[in-house]
């Protein structure tokens, strides 16, 4: 009797309704960050941290709406990504460090996890938001990564308004040039952060992307580019895998191939479980120690070379990961489970990384 009510109830209900039931709930998920370092909580006011947080979530609202409202992962990284190039706060776009030769040189990338493709430009000048720029490299020219007057070119072509160099020069961070040349510094010693920006998201159907921009690192010359426009370096994404953006020391991420390692590591283990018998008795939480570890593991590996920064990750399950050997990151998280968090020292996380549901 109660099967037969059962399958009436069935075949009364809209079809809609239906659907409505046998879909798997929504799943997106979102990471940034603004760059990592060695930050003080001392040497932080209450106002310049309500600054950075405001920021924060400014860019972390503007991706999870993209992918709240079911948008793609790529377009959910892009909408993440200029609002902290348009904001002094940071290292990309306006507020980016000077070289040495006191210019502002910006480099960013961008991958589609879903089927790899990517775009890339180092050393451009005058292009308000170069996170745009790669993206178009990606989308609109056979090629991966432009540079310097190549890349302007490509800009004009496709339309790119030309921005004053002035645009992007800011008091502080001129300063910082300054100071590193009177008093013969390093880049870390005048900047003491990193202040790339990036992102990285999973969107409702599954699909990953990655982004990263940056201004590189104060007094660099003899067109140096580090990881951030560096596909595989600082920024990597795969569906079967992760996406990832990295901020640090940019040589030292080259040299470990950062993001893609993480990747790498990551479909090897994906690859190892799915030939595992049991497979199915996997509990959740294992997966994010697994990303978690991984990534730790990475950023163990760049540190044992000497260097330091940080990495954003998401999962095909959804975790939102940070890793990081300095003691801070600027970085914020967002996934359908509600988590909205954005945090600039470590350890100030509250919510679980994992949207379950
Ligand atoms: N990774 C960047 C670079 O080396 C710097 C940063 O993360 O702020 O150019």
């Amino acid at each position: 009797m109660k099967n037969l009510i059962a399958a009436l109830a069935l075949t009364l209900m809209p079809a809609a309704a239906l659907a409505e039931e046998a879909a798997p709930p929504p799943k997106w998920s979102l990471a940034i960050h603004g760059g990592a370092g060695t930050l003080d909580p001392k040497a932080m006011t209450p106002e310049r941290r309500a600054a950075y947080e405001a920021a924060l979530q400014q860019a972390l609202d503007a991706g999870a709406k993209v992918l709240a409202e079911g948008g793609s992962a790529m377009d959910a990284v892009k909408a993440a990504i200029i609002p902290m190039e348009d904001s002094p706060l940071f290292n990309a776009g306006k507020g980016a460090v000077f070289t040495w030769e006191g210019t502002n040189e910006l480099d960013a990338s961008i991958m589609d996890g879903r089927d790899r493709s990517a775009g890339a430009v180092a050393g451009v000048k005058t292009v308000k938001n170069p996170i745009l720029l790669a993206d178009t490299v990606r989308t609109q020219s056979e090629h991966v990564f432009l540079m310097g007057a190549g890349a302007e070119a490509f800009a004009a072509e496709k339309g790119f308004a030309v921005t004053p160099p002035e645009y992007f020069a800011t008091p502080a961070r001129r300063e910082a040039l300054e100071r590193l040349k009177a008093e013969k510094l390093s880049a870390l010693d005048v900047d003491h952060k990193f202040g790339t920006v990036g992102a990285v998201a999973l969107d409702q159907n599954g699909n990953m992307a990655a982004g990263t921009s940056t201004g590189g690192m104060t007094g660099k010359r003899w067109g140096r580019v580090g990881d951030a426009p560096v596909i595989g370096a600082g920024t990597y994404a795969d569906n079967r895998a992760c996406a990832v953006s990295a901020t640090g020391w940019g040589e030292y991420f080259l040299r470990v191939g950062v993001a893609h390692e993480i990747c790498a590591r990551l479909r090897a283990a994906n690859e190892l479980k799915t030939v595992m018998a049991d497979a199915d008795d996997i509990d959740a939480s294992v997966l994010t120690e697994e990303a978690q570890y991984i990534a730790d593991a990475v950023m163990a590996d760049v540190k044992g070379l000497g260097g330091d920064g940080g990495v954003i990750l998401v999962t095909p399950e959804g975790h939102a990961i940070f890793s990081f050997n300095t003691t801070g990151m600027y970085r914020g998280r967002a996934t359908s489970a509600g988590v909205r968090e954005v945090a600039i020292f470590g350890g100030e996380e509250k919510a679980s990384a994992t949207p379950d549901h």
